[in-house]
């Protein structure tokens, strides 16, 4: 399910944001092409976290714009969403969390977030 806003302007300009992540994508992905003597980028797949603050629609208007007359110009940009869990400090046990746990339901120590926040490449396809 994704919600869209309701926008009078048609097309929305990419974010500064979402156009410096697709520029990181962007680069990592043309570097890997060719450290591999790759002809065409296929697809690059994303590993974002819940909380990673990642808007998808911003950054696939981003990386589209940025890749024409590339070898990437046809890639797919594709991601899984990671969600949030942590670790208790003091028991160590690890759990999905919800953004407004900090404490540990069994022991009542501190939450340290092991996953949720993540934003990285997770594998490119090429040939
Ligand atoms: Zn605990």
């Amino acid at each position: 399910m994704r919600k869209r806003r309701e926008s009078i302007v048609r097309k929305e300009e990419p974010k500064m944001h979402e156009m410096a992540i697709a520029e990181g994508i962007l680069g990592i992905a043309l570097d890997q092409a060719r450290a591999n003597d790759a002809q065409r980028i296929e697809r690059i797949h994303l590993l974002l976290g819940e909380l990673s603050g990642v808007e998808t629609e911003a950054l696939t208007l981003a990386f589209s714009s940025l890749v024409r007359g590339t070898i990437a110009e046809q890639a797919d940009l594709t991601w899984d969403r990671i969600p949030l869990s942590g670790r208790c400090h003091d028991c160590g046990r690890e759990r999905p969390l919800r953004p407004q746990d900090y404490l540990c339901p069994d022991c009542g120590g501190g939450m340290e977030f092991t996953h949720g926040r993540e934003m990285r490449v997770d594998y490119i396809e090429m040939e």
